[in-house]
C-alpha cells in the first residue's frame, strides 16, 4: 500500500468529488492519505475530511503564499487543532522565491513562527520551499531546537547538493509528480545518488500531476506513476520503493496509525 503524504483534496476544485476519490482510494492501492493545508479555511475542511475518512489524515498551517496576511494570533487558531488525533504535522509552511506572493520579510517571519509553533505542539513539519534552499536552511540552522519532532522538504526540485545537505541533516525529501516530466535530469542525479531511507512519497494534488495524465487534473491515485519512475531509476522492484516509503511515512509522521 502506498501512502500520499502531500495531497490538497481541501481545494475547492475537489469539492464536488473528494469523497468518491477517497472511496476509490484501497482499491487503487493507497492505503493512507495526508491532507496538506495552506490557510485557516484548508485547515479547517482538511481537518473535516480526516474526522470522516479513516485513511485520512491532516496537517495545518500557513503556506508562504499567505504569509502577508499572517498574523501572529493565527498561532492560536492553528494550536487550537492540538487535541485533534489525526493532526500529524505543521504545514505546508516555509519560503517561495518563485512567485514572491508576499514579501520575503512576511514569509521568513510566519516561517520560522510556525516552525517554533510545531515544536511546542509536538510535530513534526511540512517544507515548501521553492527557490529557497539557502534561506531555509539558514533558519532551520539557525533554530536547530525546533527541528527536532521532525523535518519533511516536501516537493523536493532542488539539485542533488541541496538533497544532500537536507539529507546530513536527518531531514526527509518527498517527491512527486514533477519527477515524471521529460528530461528531468535534476531529479534523475537526485533520485539515483541518495538512499532512500529518508524518502517519501506525495502527489501535491491538484497540482503537478505525473505522467501519462500530465494535464488532468490530480488525484491520489496516480502516486503509483512516482513510485514506479523511482524504482524505474533505482532499479529495483515497485513493491520495494512502496514498501520503503510507506515505513519511512509512518517513521516520519509519529500520529499516523
Ligand atoms: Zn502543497
Amino acid at each position: 500500500m502506498l501512502i500520499d503524504t502531500h495531497a490538497h483534496l481541501n481545494d475547492p476544485r475537489y469539492r464536488d468529488n473528494f469523497k468518491d476519490i477517497i472511496q476509490d482510494l484501497p482499491r487503487q492501492n493507497v492505503g493512507r492519505i495526508i491532507c496538506a493545508s495552506y490557510d485557516k479555511r484548508s485547515s479547517v475542511k482538511a481537518q473535516k475530511i480526516a474526522s470522516e475518512f479513516d485513511i485520512v489524515y491532516f496537517s495545518v498551517g500557513a503556506h508562504p503564499h499567505y504569509a502577508q496576511d499572517f498574523v501572529k494570533d493565527d498561532l492560536n487558531f492553528y494550536q487550537s487543532f492540538t487535541d485533534q488525533k489525526k493532526l500529524v504535522a505543521i504545514g505546508e509552511i516555509g519560503l517561495d522565491y518563485h512567485y514572491n506572493f508576499s514579501p520575503k520579510d512576511a514569509q521568513k517571519s510566519a516561517f520560522l513562527y510556525q516552525l517554533e509553533m510545531a515544536y511546542n505542539m509536538g510535530l513534526p513539519v511540512i517544507i515548501h520551499s521553492r527557490e529557497a534552499y539557502d534561506d531555509t536552511l539558514k533558519i532551520l540552522d539557525d533554530n536547530q531546537e525546533f527541528t527536532r519532532n521532525g523535518i519533511l522538504v516536501h516537493c523536493y526540485t532542488g539539485n542533488l547538493y541541496f538533497a544532500q545537505e537536507i539529507l546530513k541533516r536527518g531531514f526527509y525529501l518527498s517527491f512527486g509528480g514533477a519527477i515524471t516530466y521529460k528530461n528531468n535530469h535534476t531529479a534523475y542525479e537526485v533520485i539515483t545518488n541518495i538512499p532512500l531511507d529518508k524518502v517519501v512519497l506525495e502527489t501535491d494534488c491538484p497540482y503537478l500531476t505525473p505522467v501519462p495524465h500530465r494535464g488532468k487534473i490530480n488525484e491520489p491515485k496516480y502516486i503509483k506513476f512516482v513510485a514506479e519512475k523511482i524504482a524505474e531509476w533505482k532499479n529495483i522492484a515497485t513493491e520495494q520503493v512502496e514498501q520503503i516509503t510507506t515505513q519511512n511515512a509512518y517513521n516520519f509522521f509519529k500520529k499516523m496509525k
